[in-house]
């Protein structure tokens, strides 16, 4: 495979894809779990991801764009997928081809997956209703809710099979808003006739907001194994991480106290250091002003500050009088010796969330899934490049 001589990789453990489901569906039983994949499963691998979580019991999957549903049913995943929000006119074609259920929340929305299915000879086509309780992204208006029904009732061939908001502020749990926003949606449940799929909760909902659980969770991040938020830590302490960040040093050099690294020259060394270089950048999404923020690596089971100015391609780390030779494994984030390094050691020092550090690791870094039941004795796919 082209890329596979590379010393930088991913690698996603599936069986904490598949622990994390197991731990959500017990929270949140009798109500089921979907699996949200958008964005290649927050940078996770959405095929791998999504045959893994239904194997370990999730009921569907959600995708923010078209596309990803069809990759999936590419992959010939059948499980059903759900897109998050109205989709351009132009994609519902798509839509009806693949089997998808669209969500909808305008007359225009309606219309376009109507005439798709139309066109496609179909009837009974699933439609999800998205309802805006609060946070004011898309959905419709609650007082749309009843006509938006019935309109899609007199389509004929849509068939009105889900309800659903989106929480705002579910990862902190003392705010009064996730209460206000489920109290407009029971409001809005109570004046449509019966909806067999009601769904409100993403994550942090799943772990602490019980009433917002109905029919399913919409489960994301904690499926990935990353707390929604510093207010949901302690619930979402027992999901595992599924990603690891991995690569092999490529050069090593002694350097003198007081010289000067990377671009800027704006690091010096305080003390004469043995300087490991490592092949990834701001390319492959470690942010480029991730130095001097206290963010470690670890090799050869210690950590040691990344220093220097990080480049598109590489960046380097300060070993101190440590032991370190090219090729040697480098962890980013992960575990190695004992030790483990979290997304959320990033998300923090770079103000930010761990949604968008495993979204932003980029394309140019291979995805290699392993199975690490629990223990670490990984299968032999998960051998580390060489
Ligand atoms: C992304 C998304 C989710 C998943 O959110 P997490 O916080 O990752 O669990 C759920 N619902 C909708 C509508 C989303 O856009």
């Amino acid at each position: 495979m082209s890329g596979s001589h590379r010393w930088a990789w991913v690698e996603i453990d599936l069986d904490a894809i598949a622990h994390n489901i197991r731990c959500l569906r017990d929270v949140v039983a009798p109500a089921d779990v979907w699996a949200i994949v958008k964005a290649d499963a927050y940078g996770h691998g959405a095929v791998e991801v999504a045959r893994a979580a239904l194997d370990a019991g999730a009921s569907g999957l959600g995708v923010a764009l078209v596309s990803e549903g069809v990759e999936l049913r590419r992959a010939a995943v059948e499980a059903p997928i759900l897109v998050l929000s109205e989709q351009p006119r132009e994609a519902a074609p798509d839509i009806i081809a693949h089997g998808i259920t669209p969500t909808v929340s305008t007359t225009a929305g309606i219309d376009a997956i109507a005439a798709a299915a139309g066109d496609a000879g179909e009837t009974g086509v699933s439609v999800h209703l998205k309802i805006d309780t609060g946070m004011h992204r898309v959905g419709a208006r609650p007082d749309e809710a009843a006509e938006l029904a019935e309109y899609i009732a007199a389509t004929g061939c849509l068939h009105l099979a889900g309800l659903f908001t989106h929480l705002a502020v579910a990862d902190e749990p003392d705010r009064p808003d996730t209460a206000a926003q489920l109290d407009i949606f029971d409001a809005v449940r109570a004046a449509l006739p019966p909806v067999d799929l009601v769904h409100a909760a993403n994550s942090a909902a799943a772990l602490v907001h019980p009433r917002a659980h109905h029919s399913f969770v919409r489960a994301g991040i904690a499926v990935y194994g990353i707390s929604p938020g510093p207010g949901v830590d302690d619930e979402a302490a027992m999901l595992r991480p599924a990603l690891s960040l991995k690569a092999r040093v490529s050069f090593v050099k002694r350097l003198p106290a007081g010289e000067r690294l990377s671009y800027g020259l704006r690091y010096a060394l305080p003390v004469d250091a043995n300087i490991a270089t490592v092949p990834l950048g701001y390319a492959d999404g470690v942010r480029r002003n991730l130095s001097g923020l206290g963010v470690d690596v670890l090799i050869r089971g210690r950590r040691h500050p990344i220093v220097g100015t990080v480049t598109m391609d590489q960046l380097l780390v300060d070993c101190g009088d440590a032991d370190v030779a090219a090729g040697d494994e480098v962890v980013l984030i992960g575990e190695q010796g004992g030790v483990g390094l979290r997304v959320e050691d990033w998300a923090g020092p770079l103000g930010t969330i761990g949604y968008e550090i495993t979204c932003g690791l980029s394309a140019r870094l291979r995805r290699i899934h392993v199975h690490r039941a629990g223990t670490d004795s990984s299968t032999g796919d998960g051998r580390s490049p060489q």
